[in-house]
């Protein structure tokens, strides 16, 4: 505590810069800072956290920074998704019955091929 204000040493990162515990009222404004300044670039959330934490702190920080970037109007809008899209079912069409058998094959127990591999 310093004229008022909580402070915080974490305990995982070797920094030795306190980070400012962050009341309710103010994590809103944080964000805006760290995210949605021109300056600020959207970082993802990984990002985001890693830039955040390192000076602030408060409890469900990644959670919150989560759920702020995956809510983000101008995040969801522009960021390309970096998924394929997925292909079309195609269900396969046969001109008469039993052209294509399928037989679902038990086999075992097998030999590990490792112990052979060690035994030469
Ligand atoms: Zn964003």
């Amino acid at each position: 505590m310093n004229q008022g204000i909580l402070f915080r040493y974490s305990p995982t990162s070797e920094s030795e810069e306190a980070q400012l515990v962050v009341p309710i009222h103010e994590r809103q404004e944080i964000m805006k800072i760290h995210h949605d300044a021109p300056n600020a670039g959207h970082y993802g959330a990984d990002g985001m956290f890693e830039r955040i934490s390192k000076r602030y702190y408060w409890t469900g920080m990644r959670s919150y920074i989560n759920d702020y970037v995956n809510n983000c109007t101008e995040c969801n809008r522009y960021k390309p998704s970096n998924q394929k899209t997925s292909g079309l079912l195609r269900t396969a069409v046969y001109s008469q019955c039993f052209q294509t058998l399928s037989i679902d094959l038990w086999i075992g127990p097998l030999k590990s091929i490792r112990k052979e591999m060690d035994y030469y």
